[in-house]
């Protein structure tokens, strides 16, 4: 890799660096300790996410992961089953969470090839509490969906799977990390993917450029059981505005991700030209493409020619747009992945 050659990170949209903007609002931040609930900047934030993802209330959390635990452990008692799609973010990648923090069973059940899981598969999941079997106490969607490539999951197919578990007395978590790529791709507002469930995660950290944090919506007795939760997790922050402040500039971005949809749709139609892989159309701002070699090998000549992609399986690469990825950056990594 030469000089001018600096890489183009795209392993997720997860590495931007806050700008300036966001860095001056930390700076000036109004706050407060935030334990105390006297933060008002961190109060700001989480009653305006709770608007927009159309809930009582909202609890600023320090990850995605923790806003996920958390929801797991206040909905459910010791020893049910959750029932979990089987790519999904809290099955695969949360160090089995329900299990440490909740002792929860899962119950995967293969959702279709975009994530979807059916009403009818949640019936087949769903288990009735008796003298030998634990109970379902919790079903988790995902939107957009990770592991599938980013799909964008339309509200009626939440709504009615939600139902479904309703139907069995089951409440409903949205894992909606990226629930604002979901909502750019269908055009439709935050408010109208969370209709049918008890609680969502969306994170400011991804695609909405913030430094850190997560948001977790649901009702006003669920977000206060929530806090418990946050607190005993080791998550109560005091000055939390410092961080929350570049949280708000986030929720502007929204509207801004339909560039990176754009970004993807370019690089995926141009890896298509480029030997030894093959590009999956992208629904949001995540690219899947499945390589001749394996795929760290794969990756191994990327980066050497910098660009930057993750392993997703083993013949299965990731590449994620973003906001420090500009068009013209998709168009120099399709041009050095050509030429490597
Ligand atoms: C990133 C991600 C999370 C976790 O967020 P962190 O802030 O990294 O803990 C949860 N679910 C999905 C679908 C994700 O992509």
């Amino acid at each position: 890799m030469s000089e001018e050659q600096s890489p183009i990170d795209m392993r997720s949209d997860t590495v931007t660096r806050p700008n300036d903007a966001m860095r001056e609002a930390a700076r000036d931040a109004p706050v407060g300790d935030d334990v105390y609930r006297e933060d008002p900047t961190v109060n700001d934030l989480e009653s305006r996410v709770a608007d927009l993802l159309g809930f009582e209330a909202a609890l600023y959390v320090p990850s995605g992961t923790m806003g996920n635990q958390i929801a797991a452990r206040v909905h459910t008692e010791r020893g049910q089953e959750a029932i979990v799609e089987r790519e999904s973010h809290v099955y695969k990648w949360e160090l089995a969470g329900f299990a440490q923090h909740s002792q929860l069973q899962v119950r995967p059940v293969e959702g279709d090839e975009r994530g979807v899981v059916s009403p009818a598969q949640v019936h087949d999941a769903y288990v009735e509490a008796d003298g030998h079997r634990p109970g379902t106490g919790l079903l988790t969607l995902e939107n957009t969906h990770n592991s599938k490539g980013g799909s964008a999951i339309a509200p009626p197919a939440i709504d009615t799977v939600a139902d479904a578990a309703h139907d069995l007395g089951v409440p409903v978590h949205l894992d909606g990390a990226r629930l604002a790529n979901a909502a750019v791709a269908h055009d439709a507002p935050l408010h109208r993917f969370t209709h049918e469930v008890d609680s969502t995660m969306m994170c400011l950290s991804k695609g909405l450029g913030a430094p850190v944090g997560s948001m977790l919506a649901g009702s006003e007795s669920f977000v206060d059981d929530a806090r418990r939760v946050r607190k005993l997790l080791g998550g109560g922050m005091r000055q939390a505005g410092m961080i929350a402040a570049p949280g708000l500039l986030a929720l502007e971005n929204v509207e801004r991700l339909a560039e990176d949809h754009e970004n993807a749709e370019l690089l995926a139609a141009g890896l298509e030209d480029v030997p030894g892989v093959t590009p999956f159309q992208p629904e949001t701002n995540i690219v899947l493409a499945a390589t001749d070699d394996p795929a760290e090998s794969f990756l191994e000549e990327c980066a050497a020619v910098g660009v930057l992609g993750v392993p997703f399986d083993d013949h299965l690469v990731r590449f994620v747009t973003h906001w420090d990825v500009s068009r013209a950056d998709v168009e120099t990594a399709l041009d050095r992945l050509r030429e490597r």
